[in-house]
């Protein structure tokens, strides 16, 4: 590749940009950064032109593949546009460059933006009060099972086993193993819900908690919610939510309706922060009747017109500095305020509409394993192309061709040759339209020419990847 680093492009000596002088007395330098640390010359930096910089950032921006440039139905991750009022609002200069030491008298209005968007959040999920403080999706699943573990705790009870679907997504395990529990996996039954049977066999006194995403990662709603609920709180356990996806149920329903305890909402998905590129995210944990007074951080209440911020006596303490990723949460709450309540219905209506839609014209030529409607996402299966020897990866290659973003692929596990689309609420029919014609053209592919797939992609700048050895040996700036 002839892409050049910025320390590549370094001309030393180019008369361009001057660093202004350091305002630190060097007297408070010797006395707060102990001798050893302090080093004997400025970092190397590239020496290069303002024009430089802005061409060699602006180059590399144009390669990566992005929401505002293409169409991007990665199932499970809402990648749809982020309305750029949110950006203007979280950069405000009151909100970005507010201390957070400021002192609740100085931070009327940023508190105030955090009072309401926990109240919006509990509207919007049925909850009694959130923590806005989790950076991510991950991170709210994580704080949830170490409330969970306090709970049971200060309960007396010995309770070590945490239960995920075979369908949920691997931060599920991943945080309940974190937060030093063990797992237990429920299968799916043929329809795309819980097993129930299988449920029953899996729940005893040592169960603390389900964890369920509704709808699930096969973009199903899980119609035996009622009956799971009521199973698991008779065996003494706690229902937890993973919201990640909320926008296929705003205002349609409610996980605290569905008898859920404990949820998080990823803020970066459903609730309109750009993400892909690694953060930052938001991930509030919102908690039902007497689990509020274990959720991190003070609870923020309105006296007299002015917010105030109270402990909760039984807080599992602060998860993250200061209040979370503040930029995101006013992007929320521009978001949930600009659309308002029917904004938001309308917001869920259009991402089902969009998904049965895409499903509806794709299963001629792919296999649909769930014969359902489905939510806001669906997963097809490559399997019948896998018979010609062509894998879901090929097809997923082979649509970068096409200029559209794969889906996500392999996952859920418990499909074959799974291909999960998720076309969000934001794309129009045209958008869909070519896409639905670019798979179909593939799926004839396959039968007529499967070499064309099984070497994608071809118009991309790097065609395939060994991505074993991407992910294992990281080398991170060019050769
Ligand atoms: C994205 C996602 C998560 C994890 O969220 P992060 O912010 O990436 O940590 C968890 N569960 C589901 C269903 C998701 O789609």
């Amino acid at each position: 590749m002839d892409e050049k680093t910025i320390f590549e492009l370094s001309r030393p000596g180019t008369p361009e940009i001057q660093m202004p002088e350091h305002d630190v007395p060097e007297m408070i330098l010797d006395e707060v950064i102990p001798e050893k640390f302090i080093a004997p010359l400025p970092p190397p930096m590239p020496e290069v032109s303002e024009l430089d910089v802005i061409r060699h950032f602006t180059r590399l921006s144009n390669k990566n593949f992005n929401v505002d440039a293409n169409f991007y139905p990665l199932g499970s991750c809402t990648m749809k546009y982020n309305p750029r009022v949110g950006e203007w609002a979280s950069r405000l200069h009151g909100f970005a460059g507010l201390h957070p030491y400021a002192g609740y008298e100085n931070s009327q209005g940023a508190l105030k933006l955090m009072e309401e968007l926990s109240e919006d959040l509990c509207e919007i999920t049925g909850m009694d009060g959130f923590t806005l403080q989790p950076a991510a999706g991950a991170h709210g699943e994580l704080t949830a099972l170490l409330i969970t573990r306090a709970w049971f705790k200060d309960k007396g009870e010995d309770r070590d086993i945490i239960l995920v679907p075979d369908t949920s997504h691997g931060t599920n395990p991943a945080s309940a193993a974190m937060a030093g529990f063990n797992i237990r996996q429920v299968k799916s039954d043929g329809y795309g819900n819980i097993d129930i049977g299988d449920l029953k066999s899996k729940l005893d006194d040592k169960v603390a908690c389900l964890m369920l995403t509704n709808p699930s990662t096969l973009g199903l709603f899980e119609t035996g919610i009622e009956k799971v609920e009521s199973l698991v709180h008779k065996a003494g356990g706690l229902l937890y939510y993973d919201g990640a996806n909320l926008n296929a149920l705003m205002g349609k329903s409610r996980p605290g309706d569905m008898g859920f305890d404990l949820v998080h909402l990823n803020l970066h998905k459903t609730f309109a922060t750009p993400h892909g590129g690694g953060g930052p995210g938001s991930g509030p944990v919102g908690a039902l009747g007497p689990l509020v007074d274990y959720l991190p951080g003070d609870e923020l209440v309105d006296e007299d017109g002015l917010t105030v911020m109270k402990p909760r006596t039984r807080s599992i303490g602060r998860v993250r500095s200061f209040y979370g990723n503040f930029g995101v949460l006013v992007k929320a709450y521009v978001y949930i305020r600009g659309l308002g309540a029917e904004g938001l219905v309308r917001a869920s209506e259009c991402a089902v509409l969009s998904a049965n839609y895409l499903a509806t014209r794709l299963k001629e030529a792919f296999d649909l394993p769930f014969k359902r409607r489905c939510m806001h996402e669906f997963v097809l299966s490559a399997s019948r192309q896998k018979k010609l020897g062509v894998s879901a990866m090929d097809i997923a290659k082979r649509i970068l061709d096409f200029g559209f973003h794969a889906p996500t692929v392999y996952f859920p596990l418990i499909v074959p040759e799974a291909l999960m689309i998720e076309p969000t609420e934001t794309e129009n029919k045209q958008t869909m339209d070519a896409f639905c014609e670019a798979l179909l053209a593939i799926a004839r592919e396959v039968e007529e020419n499967p070499e064309i797939v099984k070497s994608a992609p071809h118009n991309t700048p790097v065609s395939r990847v060994d991505e074993a050895g991407a992910a294992r040996k990281l080398m991170l700036c060019g050769i």
